[in-house]
């Protein structure tokens, strides 16, 4: 049996690793278009805050470990760029062959998306989605002196790398087309976080867009659609990921949301015996059931591992996503999950109630802590728990979504949550919880 793995990080090595283990007799073949597998992409912006650190030691598991410990053929600078139902077509440096396979799995992830700016691409831009991206950026910083960088997208990876840069002295502002940095949120939690922005210092210019990028001698500034300009001596672009999918799209396999490669609920594609699996794509949504695209580092994991058994012959089922995520912002953390910033045809045709409470996140008799806010979206009729989100301080209150996270996923109702028995303890939190407070809240509002 020969399986073939197109990309080796997350979701590529994760099965990869998992056929190896449990069939040793099958011949896994990784074929990876750069030089780097398995590394921790999600710590790339606090490394580069770090000097002291390498970016190596974001590497998770050596090229050299998965060959010559895993029996893995894992080929590096190898790109798959077209796919038949028998066979792949890879490019290397040097030639171009044809890779035949019994089952192949498409792990090739996602990539940072370029917003339509004129001139976005050339000297003193950064783009931060590889390891690559990382390595470049790390030795930038190293080798000149940069004092201003402004950052086009305000996602989590905007808001990471805004508070590394600022841990590194620089003086760092916040592009975003949005007026608000997450629309979705209740005003006070965006309001919240946008001020914890600017108490340390970094500049927002939201409501704006860009639309060119000047390059004049060593001056960089991104124009705005007003005629505007915010200088810089550097810009770096993080404005999203798009799932990495054409090659296979562009050779027959179905696409599902936003370009994303479409699969079944045992990740197998439009084509018999290949499966897709991570960033490049979809999944069901555990709120709705519809697709969705949520190019997160756990479903990766989670997929390639479900891939691997349906190719071992063992039929799984991927489960659905809740969307769970989480930033650090400064001395504040936030966290979603289920419906917040989504609408989809299902929860059009709902009545959806929501509500806010802020609470202490410690007991009353226990010094320290800060405000919670808890947002909470629940169907009106039935109560079905729909989404939340958590907003407080650091190392306090993002985990708190794990146990909304688990009610939203078995289905439960705002009078489930209400009756969860959550810890106590006052160092911990209140003896209500900041969820059971909101929940309570919600039931009074649902009267
Ligand atoms: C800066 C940053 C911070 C992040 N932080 C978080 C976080 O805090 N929490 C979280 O859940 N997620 C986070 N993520 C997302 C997370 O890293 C991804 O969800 C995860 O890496 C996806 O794994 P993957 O294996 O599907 O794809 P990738 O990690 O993108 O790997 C795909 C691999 O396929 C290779 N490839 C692509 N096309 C081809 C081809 N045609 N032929 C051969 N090889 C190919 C690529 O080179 C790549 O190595 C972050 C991502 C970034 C960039």
């Amino acid at each position: 049996m020969i399986v073939v793995i197109v990309g080796g990080d997350a979701a590529g090595m994760s099965a990869a690793s998992q056929i190896r283990r449990q069939k040793p007799e099958y011949r896994v073949i990784v074929l990876e278009k750069s030089e780097n597998v398995s590394y921790g992409a999600c710590g790339m912006p606090y490394n580069l805050a770090d000097n002291s650190r390498d970016t190596d030691d974001l590497k998770v598991i050596s090229p050299e470990n998965f060959i010559n410990k895993r029996g893995i053929d894992l080929r590096l600078n190898h790109e798959v760029v077209s796919v038949t139902t028998e066979s792949v077509t890879v490019k290397t440096p040097d030639n171009q062959y044809e890779q035949p396979y019994d089952k192949l799995l498409i792990a090739s992830g996602a990539r940072a998306s370029r917003p339509d700016i004129e001139n976005i691409e050339g000297e003193n831009t950064w783009f931060l989605h590889t390891l690559g991206d990382a390595e470049k950026i790390k030795e930038d910083l190293r080798q000149n002196t940069i004092s201003g960088v402004a950052i086009i997208g305000g996602g989590y990876t905007g808001i990471e790398m805004a508070e590394s840069l600022t841990a590194l002295g620089k003086s760092v502002t916040l592009v975003k087309r949005s007026k608000k940095l997450f629309p979705f949120l209740p005003e006070m939690m965006n309001q919240r976080i946008e001020d914890e922005l600017k108490r340390n210092g970094v500049k927002l210019e939201f409501g704006k867009t860009p639309v060119r990028i000047n390059r004049t001698g060593k001056r960089i500034s991104i124009v705005f659609e007003d005629k505007t300009e915010t200088d810089a001596d550097r810009i770096l672009v993080v404005s999203g990921v798009e799932p990495a999918a054409e090659a296979f799209i562009s050779s027959g396999i179905k696409p599902g949301i936003a370009n994303s490669i479409q699969t079944d609920e045992f990740l197998e594609t439009s084509f018999k015996n290949v499966y897709a699996a991570g960033d490049c794509s979809d999944a069901f949504c555990a709120v709705t059931g519809e697709k969705i695209y949520e190019p997160l580092a756990l479903k990766a994991n989670r997929y390639g591992k479900v891939a691997a058994a349906n190719m071992m012959g063992n039929p799984t089922k991927a489960p659905p996503v809740s969307g769970a995520s989480a930033v650090r912002i400064f001395s504040l953390e936030l966290a979603v999950t289920g419906i917040v910033k989504r609408s989809s045809s299902m929860t059009d045709k709902m009545e959806i109630v929501s509500n806010m409470v802020t609470v202490n996140s410690r007991a009353h008799a226990f010094p320290g802590g800060g405000k919670m806010d808890v947002h909470l979206l629940c169907e009106k009729d039935s109560g079905l728990l729909l989404g939340g989100a958590i907003c407080g301080p650091f190392r306090e209150s993002a985990l708190r979504i794990d146990a909304l996270t688990s009610v939203i996923m078995m289905k439960g109702s705002i009078w489930d949550l209400y009756n969860m028995d959550y810890i106590y303890t006052p160092p911990l939190g209140p003896v209500w919880s900041p969820l059971l407070v909101a929940a309570g809240d919600m039931i009074k509002k649902l009267k």
